[in-house]
């Protein structure tokens, strides 16, 4: 079978690197090559940027109503090919095409319509004086560099693209040079639904090279960057001093905080989801959990009950549960995690080997899902993202030792609850240092609230109105009315 090359979109057409040749993308499934994608160079994306800039004023004066028209008419497209997104998102990523079906691609859709929805009844504002009127006006933000990780690929591409658009920005995108498969058929709806030349440019490539190009180019205006902590203080140091607009999407250590009076079986089934959904390879992924002493046995034996039922494998599988990590460096990397927290006292309960898969799946890069327990949780295994199949549990007597355990890492993206005390359900999401808290749910998304994290887990907020306030720079206009001076 011949493998296809992707391309890079710049100005409305499809080009190849200008000097940085191919780079190779493996499917995580199989280990083979799927696809090879341009290393673009600064060259090609001072062109990506010169063409957003050229495309910038059209686009910012076109008619609100017409840009909501284009995402709605790119949302069409992206249904109509729900299947093979679906399928070309798995061999990407390796996770199971019945999650990238459920999951990513549908929310790609529903990201399109929502930002189109949300552009068109926007309310204005204004403020009046006894003798002035004053009212915010907003306008674009610029050129945005949207750089995204390989987790959720078109996922997150669309929670950016979609807003920056609805906004009147034009764009240039970098994709993970791991998932760079399903950015370029989005590249090819857009061009098909009518987004103008230049509005819309796709560079791929390494983030050393077309990344760190894109973030410190001199007319790029604002960076939406979603990925790794360690890359995104990167990014900020090259951004900061040219004082771009930034808004980073990075790591996490999520807490599970589960205590005694929780409804068992929903809690079980909850957490064990937010553990292992996508190989646990979601930001917002539940991979320390703390359960109220008493529960903590019998929580630890039903979650090793139902993990020996789960199915790691064939991505194509309606049943498999668990696909592949998403390289062989990544699988490196949890194994090493894996080793550290053996160092440090804990215990494997199931999991931490390579699954032995039939062929084509014995190149893939699988991990079986893992429980550890008795571990101290201040330990690195137990603080430091894994971003792997991977879980700790540990035991806590009261909710201030429950708090301090959870609030006890660098990061502070997401936590989940589980109890049947309301008042303690507030109390405890308070106190919580997290962008986001989930009670006795987890991954329960509206489009409309903020989305981010504290400490290094990112700055700034996306969704909703938050997202249209950061694709745009609100200026105020006040106008005098007359009358006594
Ligand atoms: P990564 O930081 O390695 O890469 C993310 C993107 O940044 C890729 O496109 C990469 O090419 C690019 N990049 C790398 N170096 C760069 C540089 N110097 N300048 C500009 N761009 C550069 O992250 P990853 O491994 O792809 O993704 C996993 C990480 O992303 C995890 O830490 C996860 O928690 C995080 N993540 C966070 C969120 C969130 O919303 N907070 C969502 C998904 C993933």
């Amino acid at each position: 079978m011949s493998i296809p090359g992707l391309r890079n979109l710049v100005n409305g057409a499809f080009v190849s690197a200008k000097e940085g040749g191919l780079l190779d993308n493996l499917g995580p499934a199989t280990g083979e090559i799927i696809a090879r994608i341009p290393r673009s160079t600064k060259a090609d994306v001072d062109a990506a940027v010169a063409a957003a800039k050229t495309a910038l004023p059209a686009w910012a004066k076109t008619p609100v109503a017409e840009r909501a028209a284009l995402l709605d008419r790119v949302a069409d497209r992206l249904e109509a090919r729900l299947d093979e997104l679906a399928a070309l998102e798995s061999r990407d990523t390796g996770k199971p095409v019945s999650l990238a079906k459920s999951l990513d691609i549908p929310r790609a859709i529903a990201n399109f319509r929502f930002f189109a929805d949300l552009v068109r009844t926007q309310p204005g504002e204004s403020s009046a004086m006894a003798d002035a009127l004053n009212y915010t006006h907003r306008a674009p933000a610029g050129v945005c560099a949207l750089i995204t990780p390989w987790n959720l690929p078109l996922y997150l591409l669309s929670w950016k693209t979609a807003p920056a658009l609805a906004m009147g920005n034009t764009i240039v995108a970098k994709p993970s040079e791991l998932t760079p498969m399903t950015a370029s058929v989005l590249a090819e709806i857009l061009m098909e639904a009518g987004c103008p030349s230049g509005v819309f440019n796709l560079v791929h490539g390494l983030g050393a090279e077309a990344g760190d190009a894109l973030v410190s180019h001199p007319d790029v205006a604002l960076v939406s960057f979603t990925g790794g902590t360690a890359t995104g203080a990167k990014v900020a140091a090259t951004a900061a001093p040219q004082f771009k607009k930034l808004s980073l999407e990075l790591g996490g250590k999520n807490p599970s905080l589960v205590f005694a009076d929780c409804d068992f079986d929903k809690t079980v089934q909850g957490v064990i989801r937010s553990a292992f959904l996508n190989q646990g390879q979601i930001c917002l992924c539940g991979s320390r959990i703390l359960v109220e002493r008493p529960l903590h046995d019998r929580f630890v034996d039903a979650l090793l009950e139902e993990l020996k039922a789960w199915k790691v494998g064939d991505p194509a599988d309606p049943a498999t549960k668990i696909g592949a990590t998403i390289s062989a460096d990544h699988r490196e990397k949890v194994e090493g995690y894996l080793k550290l927290a053996m160092d440090e006292g804990g215990t494997i309960r199931c999991g931490g080997k390579r699954p032995g898969l039939p062929a084509p799946f014995d190149g893939g890069f699988f991990l079986e899902p893992t429980v550890i327990t008795g571990l101290n949780a201040t330990c690195r295994a137990a603080t430091e993202e894994i971003f792997g199949p991977v879980v700790t549990v540990h035991p806590f007597d009261t909710e201030e030792e429950a708090l301090r355990i959870a609030n006890g890492t660098k990061y502070g993206l997401a936590a989940s609850v589980w109890t049947s005390d309301l008042k303690r359900a507030h109390r405890v999401s308070q106190a919580l240092e997290s962008g986001m808290v989930w009670v006795n749910t987890w991954l329960h998304r509206d489009l409309r609230v903020p989305f981010g994290g504290v400490k290094a887990s990112g700055v700034g907020r996306e969704g909703g109105r938050y997202s249209l306030e950061f694709f745009s720079e609100a200026k105020n206009i006040c106008i005098h009315l007359g009358g006594p001076a």
